[in-house]
């Protein structure tokens, strides 16, 4: 989803860090040979996770929804050298190709892939992380919120993309649309829960920024 112009979405990228050439790669390599190829993060957002995480720094991440590797590979790029990145997908066919890349981006060892559903794989998981994406599936995100709560400590960032979710969530809902309805509940907890600070950044299709207090 694209709330901005065609024009001013290619000015930022323009103006923004060139998307690396390996990136580009798997880009490519996902809308070929993968489906729903609308899933992966792109240029810009890409750049903007990368940058993020440098600031952060982070020791531990946690990655909920790999798809083919394209966020993990620009969340490691902020990782301290004796860090780790967890990411959890539940599609294993998924696993090679996102491995090809984790090696040939030199991450390959600081990755750890999860292949299962996240909500049974989180709670196994013995890290306090300093960072979280959350990407994975929209009706479970208040779950998951819960979830990974448990696994952070004060000054953690939590990331959740699609949170504004084509701009559905200002628009009358259905109420069959679970999707939508989840994202409604979720945006508000992240808001009103007392254990997180929240800025919704209206980065492509909407990127919560939440800080464990
Ligand atoms: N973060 C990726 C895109 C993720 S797309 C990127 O930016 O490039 C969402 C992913 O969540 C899909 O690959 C899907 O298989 C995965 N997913 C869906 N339900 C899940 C679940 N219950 N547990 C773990 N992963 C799940
Ligand atoms: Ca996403």
């Amino acid at each position: 989803m694209h709330f901005l112009s065609p024009q001013l979405e290619k000015y930022i990228e323009e103006s923004s860090e060139n998307e690396p050439e390996l990136l580009e790669e798997l880009s490519r390599e996902t809308h070929l040979k993968v489906l729903q190829p609308r899933m992966i993060t792109g240029h810009f957002q890409g750049r903007v996770l990368s940058m993020l995480s440098k600031i952060i720094n982070p020791t531990n991440i946690l990655e909920i929804g790999t798809y083919t590797g394209y966020s993990a590979l620009c969340l490691a790029e902020g990782l301290k050298k004796e860090g780790e990145l967890h990411t959890i997908d539940i599609n294993e066919e998924l696993i090679d190709l996102q491995r090809k890349y984790f090696e040939k981006s030199g991450f390959g060892a600081q990755i750890i892939q999860h292949t299962g559903d996240a909500l049974q794989i989180i709670p196994t998981l013995d890290i306090n992380f300093d960072l979280i994406f959350i990407d994975a599936e929209k009706r479970e995100y208040p779950l998951y919120f819960h979830a990974v709560m448990n696994k952070t400590k004060p000054g953690s960032i939590i990331l959740s993309d699609n949170v504004l979710w084509s701009g559905k969530v200002v628009e009358p809902v259905d109420e069959k649309d679970k999707a939508t309805m989840a994202l409604l509940e979720y945006n508000r907890t992240l808001k009103e829960d007392p254990r997180v600070a929240t800025v919704l950044l209206p980065i492509r299709d909407g990127l919560t920024l939440s800080r464990v207090l």
